[in-house]
């Protein structure tokens, strides 16, 4: 994934304002130019933790879906985050760790939303279960939706 503006590699749409523009020009932008770059407004302007998206309505519930990922950390990370521990603060390898493997769950779960014909995910929660020692699971699910634009 390449942003239009800065030309960056991201992982995944997740770091995207918009369906061409990561988050970071988003917020550079002005106004006007913010607004032109929603239209049109992509799944991921639709996908919120509320059950309602503003200035739409929901026509059509398609149920519940989820995105899943299952990580394990690797050895060195482990020592190099060990080693974080004891220093104390941020242990930012394993920050590292959890926000890919919650960018990926979040990925998966909105590629599964277009894929049952939804333009919209409401109520995303993300849920975290370690399997084994080292082994987490990561769950994002949420309630896919058809939403339409309110009359004015
Ligand atoms: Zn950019």
């Amino acid at each position: 994934m390449k942003c239009e503006r800065c030309g960056r590699e991201y992982p995944s749409r997740y770091y995207f304002r918009t369906k061409t523009i990561c988050t970071e020009c988003f917020k550079k932008m002005n106004p006007e130019e913010q607004r032109a770059s929603m239209q049109p407004r992509g799944i991921y302007a639709m996908t919120t933790t509320a059950f309602t998206i503003d200035g739409y309505e929901i026509v059509k519930s398609l149920g519940v879906i989820r995105g899943l990922t299952v990580r394990s950390r690797s050895i060195f990370g482990t020592i190099g985050a060990g080693l974080q521990t004891i220093i104390g603060g941020n242990i930012t390898l394993f920050t590292e760790l959890c926000e890919t493997t919650r960018s990926e769950a979040y990925e998966l779960l909105v590629t599964h939303a277009e894929e049952i014909g939804a333009n919209g995910v409401i109520g995303i929660r993300y849920d975290a279960t370690e399997v084994t020692a080292g082994v987490t699971e990561v769950l994002c699910y949420g309630t896919a939706v058809v939403v339409k634009p309110l009359q004015a």
